[in-house]
């Protein structure tokens, strides 16, 4: 039996995504979520895509744990034939949020990896504790499988220290781990790449800047394939205007929040981290429902949408300098890959940096990858939906192999 299924598993704090794949031919043999673990109103989703139709079926119970989740998604895949016993699962791909200096690639995880993960969790409090006991619960299930760490950060490691040290005390620095990691990586790798691909060229011979715009949302300078600057650092609280993230700020507003506002660190941490970005400049981080907004004449709406594209056409233009050519600029997730508008205002005007959207190209819906930019245009504009899950399987599947193989 030949072991060709990758399982990818996104753990988060409450929920647990997955996707199972059959790296033959990358088909997806089913999806899922499960919601509000350790609630009373658990929910798991769960959608064969094998047979034809895709019937969702729903569970709606109390499950305690990550382990109770990830028990009930096993069961359902067992349902439909897909159990976690079966030979032909070759490996188990996580996503893990915080891979720090050490992790550029994805790596099997053994006991030092874990603990290593373990160890940078004071730089990724909200996301790297939810990841690690996502693998525990994975290896206890099956223990004899490779379980793979695939790390949001690990793309950004090819930046250089130029672009990834803050100027602050270098001894400091160093003491605590601060400087500019980038997150997201797993899209920007996957989405540069497919931009090659779209324009017909080797990733080695392309210059992009990656707009990945969700409810988080980042941008990269990636240079022949390797990033060479980010806009997040630390953590993902830096750089562009997210659904709840305020991005970029002065550092100073943090101490005058401290001293005049009477707010403690943790208050202000909920402020700029769940109560900022769209949200907090407008009360809506949906960009479809800002719009709509927007359209209807509501001033606050347009406000925050202003200061949305502000924010992405400085860093069009920083990344634009970083990379002293650019062949593409290119946009995907939620955002990116559905809002016309936000394409069509983060370039308007950058008609002399070689930039334009053609409106026709730029109203179309599509779910494949494509160029919206005039061909009169010196530099490719594109709409490159990401795949994180795929990125994530492909990289897991091709440092495993296929184990079972003869
Ligand atoms: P993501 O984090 O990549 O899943 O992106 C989620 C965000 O994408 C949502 O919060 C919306 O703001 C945005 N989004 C999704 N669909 C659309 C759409 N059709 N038009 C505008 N924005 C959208």
């Amino acid at each position: 039996m030949t072991a060709t299924r990758v399982l990818v598993l996104n753990s988060g704090s409450s929920s647990v995504k997955y996707q199972l794949l059959d790296m033959r031919d990358s088909a997806r043999l089913a999806v899922g979520l499960v919601e509000r673990i350790g609630e009373e109103t658990s929910r798991l989703k769960h959608t064969p895509l094998t047979g034809g139709g895709a019937e969702s079926r729903e569970r709606e119970e109390p499950i305690a744990d990550h382990e109770a989740a990830l028990k009930a998604v096993a069961e359902e895949l067992a349902a439909d034939g897909l159990g976690l016993d079966s030979p032909e699962l070759a490996a188990i791909g996580h996503r893990v949020v915080h891979g720090g200096l050490r992790f550029s690639a994805p790596t099997v995880v053994t006991d030092e990896v874990l603990a290593e993960i373990e160890r940078l969790v004071p730089v990724a409090p909200l996301h790297n504790p939810a990841n690690i006991t996502g693998i525990r619960t994975a290896q206890a299930l099956r223990p004899d499988l490779p379980q793979v760490a695939v790390f949001d950060t690990a793309f950004h490691t090819t930046m250089p220290e130029s672009a990834a040290r803050y100027a602050i005390d270098v001894k400091t620095a160093d003491e605590h781990r601060v400087r500019r990691y980038g997150f997201h990586g797993t899209s920007h790798a996957y989405v540069s790449r497919e931009t090659a691909k779209l324009l017909g060229k080797a990733p080695e011979d392309v210059n992009v800047i990656v707009l990945h715009l969700g409810n988080g949302a980042s941008a990269s300078a990636v240079r022949g394939g390797r990033c060479v600057d980010t806009s997040m650092g630390l953590t993902p609280l830096e750089g562009l205007v997210m659904g709840t993230r305020s991005g970029d700020l002065d550092p100073a507003v943090i101490f005058h929040l401290a001293r005049v506002g009477g707010m403690s660190v943790d208050e202000i941490d909920v402020l700029l981290n769940k109560k900022s970005g769209l949200i907090g400049l407008c009360g809506d981080n949906d960009m479809r429902e800002i719009r709509r907004r927007v359209d209807e004449g509501d001033q606050e709406a347009a406000l925050a949408f202003e200061i949305y594209i502000h924010r992405l056409k400085k860093y069009i233009g920083a990344y634009y300098a970083v990379l002293g050519r650019v062949d593409a600029v290119v946009f995907t997730a939620g955002v990116g890959e559905n809002a016309a508008p936000v394409r069509e205002a983060a370039v308007a005007g950058l008609e002399e940096l070689g930039l334009a959207v053609d409106g026709a190209l730029n109203s179309v819906r599509s779910d494949e990858a494509r160029l919206i930019s005039p061909e009169y245009a010196r530099v490719a504009v594109a709409v490159v939906p990401t795949d994180e899950e795929l990125e994530i399987a492909n990289q897991t599947y091709a440092l495993v192999g296929n184990p079972s193989a003869p």
